[in-house]
């Protein structure tokens, strides 16, 4: 057996879409084009309603809000310009690559397919169109995990892959931090960064893919890839309280 080979078939990549993926915040820009956006977002950040009651609430007095205007309206926005790279990247190297995201499938399909990636693993929350209106689903609602998430990252990410895989962690925001606590190595911006390093929990800080491509292929090339005691700890934690 090719050792080098059996160690990128055990790294798996999970990472974030909005912020990180997309270059903006697509969920948080929808919200604010149909006219939602506030009072919900601060009462959000102020902690007086969860990420769960922000979306219901925010939804129900959404007006023409359905797919096709949510996919018409993500033409103004774009992908960071080296995610297919790193997506193909992936392929190539047979890494799982899973994208982890809070938001809405609705945005982030289109997204994705307008830059040609057309068959990634998207883990996220979708919409319900009923006669009787919009409703949000949250299919990793979580009742054990308090983190800043409709649907927990962190159990979605521990249920997909065998627990002795080298978890990687790309991410920019508080909707991140629970999960990328849980990884081995972890690709941070913004809030996700300032967490780390308040923290004192090690990451590469990036700004790009362009970035995160450079990492990836050395870890890919290491002989060996390291676990983080601090997260695998974690992660048989969480394990068992689920
Ligand atoms: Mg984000
Ligand atoms: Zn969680």
């Amino acid at each position: 057996m090719n050792p080098k080979n059996s160690t990128a078939s055990s790294l798996v990549v999970f990472c974030d879409f909005d912020g990180t993926i997309a270059q903006n915040d697509i969920g948080d820009a929808l919200f604010r084009h149909f006219g939602v956006f506030e009072p919900y977002h601060s009462q959000l950040l102020a902690g007086e309603i969860t990420v769960r009651e922000y979306y219901q609430t925010a939804i129900a007095s959404a007006q023409d809000f359905t797919p096709e205007t949510i996919k018409h309206f993500t033409k103004n926005f774009s992908i960071d310009a080296y995610f297919p790279k790193f997506y193909q990247f992936c392929l190539q190297k047979n890494i799982q690559l899973t994208i982890l995201s809070d938001g809405f499938i609705e945005y982030i399909h289109p997204m994705l397919e307008a830059v040609g990636v057309t068959d990634a693993n998207v883990r996220s929350n979708y919409l319900s169109v009923q006669n009787s209106g919009v409703q949000p689903i949250f299919p990793g609602a979580s009742e054990s995990c308090k983190c800043f998430c409709a649907s927990c990252k962190r159990n979605t990410m521990l249920s997909s892959s065998a627990t002795d895989s080298v978890f990687i962690y790309i991410g920019d925001g508080l909707s991140d931090t629970c999960a990328a606590s849980h990884a081995d190595i972890i690709f941070a911006k913004h809030k996700l960064a300032a967490f780390c390093n308040e923290r004192r929990i090690p990451h590469y800080p990036f700004h790009t893919f362009f970035d995160i491509l450079r990492i990836m292929e050395k870890i890919v090339d290491s002989p060996r890839t390291k676990i983080r005691r601090q997260a695998e700890l974690q992660r048989k934690k969480s394990i068992e309280i689920e």
